[in-house]
């Protein structure tokens, strides 16, 4: 996506060859209007799919995410990374590693909100090791679920994220692919 790759050129700053800071629009500032165009994009790819759900996990995916369930007229349903046993008994949780943070979290969804007629899409800011979205469908089937793709605004491509989910047999539409990043550098994958 074109606009995208202009803002992560403009704004972008990669922190070191790993880690690709974009606070200035997704992660801590949000832009709206370039978020509503990225809702537009997966709603367009996604559309002759049966989705009936977008799924995200929080805080960064959810402003992508709820312009995505805007555009195609389906609810959003955000995965929690706190437990919180007490607020729900029908809590289905299962623990992923966190790539910027170095520790782990209970990725966890209500049973209440997600069932075994729901066709979701998967919608999160970056993909790098697939950590977290590996998580997230392995929470979608202990909800009896199916999983129709997964929308990323940054694939970093150079880790191993996309293959860990094309192996499981997942669709992976990705808005930018990163080829490289470093002291002053971001490179795409040439398409
Ligand atoms: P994964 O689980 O695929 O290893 O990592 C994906 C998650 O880690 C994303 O949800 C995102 O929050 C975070 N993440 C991974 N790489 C980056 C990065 O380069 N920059 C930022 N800001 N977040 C990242």
């Amino acid at each position: 996506m074109k606009l995208l790759e202009e803002k992560i050129l403009a704004e972008g700053k990669a922190l070191n060859e790993d880690i690709l800071k974009v606070d200035s629009f997704i992660n801590h500032k949000v832009d709206a209007e370039l978020m509503m165009a990225i809702g537009q994009d997966f709603a367009e790819h996604f559309k002759d799919q049966g989705v009936t759900k977008v799924v995200t996990i929080e805080s960064s995916g959810i402003a992508p995410a709820v312009m995505t369930a805007y555009c195609m007229q389906i609810p959003l349903v955000i995965m929690k990374k706190q437990p919180s046993k007490i607020l729900n008994k029908n809590l289905l949780q299962t623990e992923v590693a966190s790539f910027t943070k170095g520790t782990s979290y209970e990725l966890t969804i209500s049973a209440e909100q997600i069932s075994e007629d729901d066709h979701v899409l998967i919608i999160d800011d970056f993909l790098a090791n697939g950590e977290a979205a590996t998580g997230a469908i392995r929470l979608l089937r202990m909800a009896h679920a199916t999983v129709a793709g997964l929308g990323i605004l940054i694939e970093k491509s150079f880790q191993p994220g996309r293959e860990k989910l094309m192996d499981q047999g997942i669709h992976v539409y990705s808005l930018a692919r990163i080829a490289k990043l470093g002291e002053n550098l971001i490179e795409f994958v040439e398409e």
